[in-house]
């Protein structure tokens, strides 16, 4: 409707340019075009009058005979344009440099007068028509780069797509294997239930939650159950979505994104991906990131400006947390990180089951051993893999699925991630099981340790191939030398295991071993605590901000800098050997512990303490 008034409005302007230049150039009587030298000739012979002088032009009236003189002069032979010639009365000339002028008009005693040059006119053109070609053209490549259905004035309007609660029917028995994520978000459900019930009973509600983890966990599909769960609209919107061409639009849709749903309250808002819009400012110092910018500060200033008392929850996700700039991250914004992990076995055991309700399966499937053959994969492969399964079986004309269609599907989704190496064979898992073991039972011996809160070898990130979660026993914020010590001897540990067990190391450690190593040095240079220096700080820090490779200047000697290098050795050699001392001692417990591990894929820290007790 806009769109049409606004055009309208041009068509208007252009009609009025047009009659505007009628009137001023197109003279209402006919006129002839004549030559300068035929001007004076005329002039000469006393046959024009009532002349109209401009600054470039004459205009005048022929007398009785000036016609014919014209003609005379021009030799017409052309019967039409002699007719045409005769019946004109005016005539029209562009000026030359002529001094006599003025006084052969005198002379001849022939009228004239100045007119005034119309310029005002002209200029208003000059300007006008680059203009509006330019608006045209700006308006025809938006048409063109926006989304269908997106006109001129559209931009700024946010695309985010209202599901109300008859739309997203999803619920928590449609998400499988997050059970703990379930659990945090329950509470985040009841609020949007009953907002000012809850409210009056004191309850401190998030602003943001920010749920993180690997791509095809069900980050997206949690975040509308939450919705459907609580029966209020679904605002969601892709991070991506925010960074336009333009800058300004992006702002513009997080503004209009919050007071959508300001209205709709009690609601969630959704950004999926924010990772397209939050990386952390001044990354990357490309075009672009202006825009980038200027919509993550809109998003900031919304998100403080918003009072959850209207009950709107915002939540986000992103697989890659890291880089995401930390005033997301700060208090009163995406404070609340939620963590969509790999499911573990019974949880791909219960996502199975989610998504094979809806077709038809033989007594002779068994989702469990089912679940045992896809280590490492997450919810959208599971959901990938019953998809292949029906087609395989569709295809065999079969009516309901069988195992065995299961397992191919297994196998070539298998294939298709290994090429993306995200699933781990047999013999790695092998590896990885008694790595983590490794880190696990050092840490249980090492006094100043952290307890184990839980090991793993599900794939989780991107780099790591299993962990161990520890849990540090109070927040600390000194170390001592020997808790610091212990450290990384639990860092090594996964490394001396591997070297026990199998008798050589994988490249699995690389992340343990630059991490102690960078621990060792801090002992060494930050922190004084190496006997043979003493309690010298040779640590200068790292310039902010700084993105090149960059080398500390050093302001010792050489002879320091090779003592450095042999204490950071001593520490992590010394270190290494008491890891590998320590499990030398404990080679049955580690084979029992990594055995369970490699059937269960995930050991609690209570039937860790057990197993080792036992
Ligand atoms: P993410 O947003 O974490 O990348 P999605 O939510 O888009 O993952 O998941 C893609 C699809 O995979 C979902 O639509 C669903 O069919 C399936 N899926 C993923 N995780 C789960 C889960 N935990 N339970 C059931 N289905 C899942
Ligand atoms: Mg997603
Ligand atoms: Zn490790």
């Amino acid at each position: 409707m806009v769109k049409r008034i606004r055009f309208s409005l041009i068509y208007f302007l252009i009609a009025l340019g047009v009659i505007f230049l009628i009137q001023q150039y197109i003279p209402t009587r006919e006129f002839e075009t004549i030559s300068y030298s035929e001007f004076k000739v005329l002039l000469k012979e006393g046959l024009i009058n009532d002349l109209g002088i401009k600054k470039d032009s004459i205009e005048g009236e022929f007398l009785e005979g000036a016609q014919e003189h014209l003609l005379s002069l021009r030799d017409e032979r052309d019967e039409r344009k002699i007719k045409r010639l005769k019946a004109i009365k005016v005539f029209f000339v562009y000026r030359m440099e002529d001094t006599d002028l003025l006084r052969e008009l005198g002379e001849k005693g022939i009228r004239y007068s100045a007119k005034p040059e119309v310029t005002w006119f002209k200029t208003l053109l000059l300007w006008i028509i680059p203009i509006f070609i330019f608006i045209a053209i700006w308006g025809y490549l938006l048409r063109k780069m926006g989304a269908p259905g997106e006109g001129l004035m559209a931009i700024g309007k946010s695309k985010a797509k209202v599901y109300v609660e008859g739309e997203t029917k999803i619920t928590f028995e449609d998400v499988a294997g997050v059970d703990e994520a379930k659990e945090e978000l329950k509470e985040v459900i009841a609020f949007l239930k009953t907002p000012q019930k809850f409210q009056s009973l004191g309850g401190k509600i998030p602003k943001g939650i920010l749920l993180v983890g690997p791509p095809g966990t069900g980050k997206t599909l949690l975040a509308r159950a939450v919705a459907g769960e609580a029966k209020v609209p679904f605002l969601s919107l892709s991070g991506s979505a925010f960074v336009e061409m333009f800058v300004g639009v992006g702002a513009a849709r997080v503004r209009d994104l919050f007071s959508q749903a300001e209205k709709l309250a009690p609601c969630i808002i959704f950004i999926d991906e924010i990772d397209a819009l939050g990386k952390a400012r001044g990354i990357s110092p490309v075009a672009g990131v202006d825009e980038r910018e200027q919509t993550l500060t809109q998003l900031l200033s919304e998100m403080d400006g918003f009072d959850t008392k209207k009950g709107v929850i915002i939540m986000a996700a992103t697989n890659r947390p890291e880089i995401l700039d930390p005033a997301l991250l700060r208090p009163g914004r995406f404070d609340r990180h939620i963590l969509v992990d790999r499911p573990d076995l019974k949880g791909r055991e219960d996502i199975l089951r989610v998504h094979t309700a809806r077709v038809k399966l033989t007594p002779g499937v068994d989702l469990k051993v089912l679940a045992s053959m896809t280590p490492g994969m997450v919810g959208a492969d599971i959901a990938n893999i019953v998809n292949e399964a029906a087609l395989l079986a569709a295809r065999k004309n079969k009516e309901f699925i069988e195992m065995a269609d299961f397992e191919e599907a297994i196998e070539r989704t298998i294939a298709g991630l290994e090429k993306k190496s995200r699933v781990i064979n047999k013999r790695e898992r092998e590896i990885v099981a008694y790595h983590e073991c490794g880190h696990a039972i050092v840490a249980s011996i090492l006094p100043h340790a952290d307890r184990i809160r839980r090991i793993s070898i599900i794939p989780r990130g991107i780099a790591a191939l299993g962990y161990t979660i520890h849990l540090p026993t109070e927040e600390r914020y000194l170390l001592t030398k020997s808790e610091l010590l212990d450290r990384i001897t639990v860092m090594l540990g996964g490394r001396a295991a591997e070297e026990l067990i199998f008798g050589e190391v994988s490249t699995g450690a690389k992340n343990d071993l630059e991490r102690a190593t960078e621990m060792a040095i801090s002992m060494v240079k930050a922190y004084g605590m190496s006997e043979k220096l003493g309690p010298l700080s040779f640590d200068r820090g790292r310039p902010l901000f700084l993105e090149v490779p960059w080398s500390p200047p050093k302001d010792y000697s050489e002879e320091t800098a090779r003592k450095i290098d042999e204490d950071v050795k001593t520490i992590v050699v010394e270190a290494y050997e008491r890891a590998k001392s320590i499990l030398t001692e404990r080679l049955e417990k580690i084979k029992k512990v990594a055995s369970q591990l490699l059937e269960k894929e995930v050991i609690e820290g209570d039937e860790l303490k057990k197993l080792l007790e036992g």
